[in-house]
């Protein structure tokens, strides 16, 4: 496929189809860390921070069993939590996010996570993309999750030229129907893991390759992203 010099409509119906392929590739795609509660997602992305999501499931196997409300988190000593979350990296950070999140929870909305993106981004740790996850799971409000997978994917892909997520989301709302937004990023998300990986893309055994204007002469040679 030639390098991308299409039509907005033309790039649409082609985000369409591939994400057609993607659903019917990985009717699975959904968010891999274990939650019951909007609590539970919040404390488990700022622990995925750097980190595998099955790492992080591990460690929330335990922790949630604990820690039920933002009083717990706000209330625990921090080096204990510290320990705690220290196989998923970065602890001393996180434990601090963590805690820092559950007194803005506490002061400004009532021990709860806010359900509208305005409010999640005052919490600590939360930036749009995290927000966009606890609002496409929690509340139903789709959004696009603009994480590592789906940023060089988007770019690979020639859905967006650009490398700051903020500007990949916007790009990726236009071409995508809002119901998509959130299985879109999930559907991307899993080829990323799987098949378009970041320094070894698999394009031959890509379902979207005539679809993609990477170069195929990229398969299997280790790239920069
Ligand atoms: S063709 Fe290659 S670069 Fe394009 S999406 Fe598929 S694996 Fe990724």
């Amino acid at each position: 496929m030639a390098k991308n010099k299409m039509t907005g409509a033309e790039n649409r119906s082609r985000a369409a189809e591939v994400y057609k392929r993607l659903r019917k590739a990985y009717p699975k795609a959904r968010c891999t860390l274990n939650f019951e509660t909007p609590l539970e997602l919040l404390v488990a992305t700022i622990l995925a921070a750097q980190c595998t999501d099955e790492r992080v499931n591990i460690v929330t196997e335990s922790l949630f069993k604990k820690y039920r409300k933002p009083q717990d988190y706000f209330n625990a000593p921090i080096p204990q939590l510290e320990e705690e979350i220290r196989s998923c990296g970065f602890y001393r950070m996180k434990a601090r996010s963590i805690v820092k999140t559950c007194r803005t929870m506490l002061d400004l909305f009532g021990g709860q996570v806010p359900n509208t993106m305005e409010g999640l981004l005052k919490l600590n740790g939360v930036g749009r993309k995290t927000a966009n996850v606890i609002l496409g799971e929690c509340y139903h409000t789709a959004g696009i999750i603009v994480d590592t997978h789906c940023r060089r994917l988007s770019n690979r892909l020639a859905f967006s030229k650009h490398i700051d997520p903020d500007k990949i989301e916007q790009d990726l709302m236009k071409l995508v129907p809002r119901e998509d937004w959130t299985m879109f990023s999930h559907s991307l998300v899993f080829h990323g893991r799987t098949i378009c990986e970041a320094r070894a893309p698999k394009c031959s055994q890509c379902c979207v390759a005539d679809l993609c204007p990477f170069p195929k002469s990229a398969e299997g040679k280790r790239i920069a992203r």
